[in-house]
Formats: structure tokens, sequence, C-alpha cells
């Protein structure tokens, strides 16, 4: 059985007050509400990694990603967090090849690619992110396109290092703009997504990968998206700043 997860990206967003309030509220509502089945995952802004890791303590369910990590080790390398560094901390995954990334800071595939493996190397496991633009979707070309993504930079892993992948797939133009796919949408992508895999490192790995999908996920919408076959839960942006929506979220499944 894959697993359900739902995974808030902050981005860069939260003071260290807020990140810790939202923190605490969102652990106190996974115990009390008695979560059990979904995981949950905090990717805050690098510095609130360390204090929002002490506040989840041993919550079981509850882990730690960050946002971004670089594609080198140790170095020289001034502004740059390494996936060698979070591990250190504690940190269990890391969102890679998120649009924002791709677009305002040139990530390609074959960049993300060394991300993911440079991540594997440490133990983390990758949120990889892939999702087409809307001149791509209108154009029709969206499944070949967002399949190339994951071929250029995720299929020369071995299937060892496939089964820690953490697919997101993530439309561009559904995210931030209130505008989600529909959960038809999404789940025939997923399942193209879910066989491509398949093509590549078989069946029994393609049904153990979870693909979330990512655009503008909200507690209204999430429940139609999460109720179809090929959905394993949620990468949430901006409904993960409030505890309750990103509870309510959690609990859609
Ligand atoms: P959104 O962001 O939920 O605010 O659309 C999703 C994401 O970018 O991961």
């Amino acid at each position: 059985m894959r697993k359900k997860i739902v995974a808030g990206n902050w981005k860069m967003n939260m003071t260290f007050e807020e990140g810790q309030i939202l923190t605490s509220e969102i652990v106190n509502m996974y115990k009390d509400e008695n979560i059990k089945d979904v995981v949950a995952i905090l990717n805050p802004p690098f510095p609130h990694i360390f204090p929002v890791k002490k506040l989840v303590g041993d919550v079981a369910g509850v882990k730690i990603g960050a946002q971004n990590c670089s594609d080198k080790e140790s170095g020289a390398f001034t502004g740059e967090v390494s996936a060698k560094i979070l591990a250190s901390f504690g940190v269990e995954y890391v969102i890679i090849g998120h649009s924002e990334r791709r677009e305002y800071f040139h990530e390609g595939n074959e960049l993300l690619a060394v991300k993911v493996k440079e991540a594997l190397a440490h133990g983390l496991k990758p949120i990889f992110c892939c999702g087409e633009s809307l001149d791509i979707r209108t154009a029709g070309t969206h499944e070949p396109n967002v399949k190339f993504q994951l071929t250029e930079s995720l299929f020369d892993l071995s299937p060892e290092d496939f089964s820690k992948v953490v697919i997101a797939y993530e439309p561009i133009w559904a995210i931030g703009t209130g505008k989600t796919a529909t959960a038809e949408q999404a789940q025939e992508m997923h399942a193209a997504l879910r066989r491509h895999i398949a093509s590549k490192y078989g069946k029994d790995i393609a049904a153990e990968t979870s693909i979330l999908y990512g655009g503008s996920c909200n507690p209204k919408n999430a429940q139609e998206i999460f109720s179809k076959e090929d959905v394993d839960g949620g990468l949430i942006g901006g409904a993960s700043l409030k505890s309750r929506d990103f509870m309510d979220i959690i609990k859609s499944f």
C-alpha cells in the first residue's frame, strides 16, 4: 500500500514566531484528531527547520522537509544549503524541481537530476515536482511534456533509489491561481505518470509510488481530488499556512 501524504510548502512565508504557532497548532490537531494513516510533511524555509523539528518532537507521522537543496555536497557555495547539511539536522524529505525554482532560478531537468541524486546519497527522500505550463496544456502536449520531466531527471536512478522518490504533479497554471485542475484532469495525468513509471521500473514499483497533486488545493476541493485512484495526497502551498485548512486537507481522504 503506497503512502498517503499531505505536504505543506510554506514557500518564503512565516516569521519565526508565526512558524512556531503554525507548527504547534498542526502538531496538536494531528494528535488530538487521531490522524493515523496520512503522513504530514512540513516544508518551511531553511531557518525554521531546526526549531520546527524540535516542536514536532517524536510525533509519528509528522515529518520535516526542505524546499530545495544544492546540487553540491559541500564547499564554497555562498548561500546554498546541501542535502548533507539538511540530513544532519534530521530532515527527511526535500522538494526538488518546484516550478518556481524551475522558472525563477532557471533549474532545468539535468540540474534537477543531480539534486535528486545528491538528496538520495544523503538519505533524503525527494518530492520531485513536475507539471506543465498553460501554453503546453492548451496545445494538448501536457502528457508527453510531463513524462519527459520524469525521464530526464529520474530515470537514471536505480530501482532501489527510485522507490524512495515521491512525485508531485503540479500544473503551473493551477499554482497560487485559485484555479485547480479538475479531479478528472489530475487523475488522467497521475495515471499516465504511473504507467510511465511502470514502463521503466515495473508495475510493483509504480504501484508503490506516491503521486501527489498540487495547485490551489484547499479544504473544499481536496476530497474530490483525493478520491481519485491515482492521487495519493497533495502538495499544498497557500492553504498550508493555516493550520485548520491544512488539517482539513489531511482529513479529506
Ligand atoms: P498553491 O501552491 O497550493 O498555493 O497553489 C502549491 C505549490 O506551489 O506547491
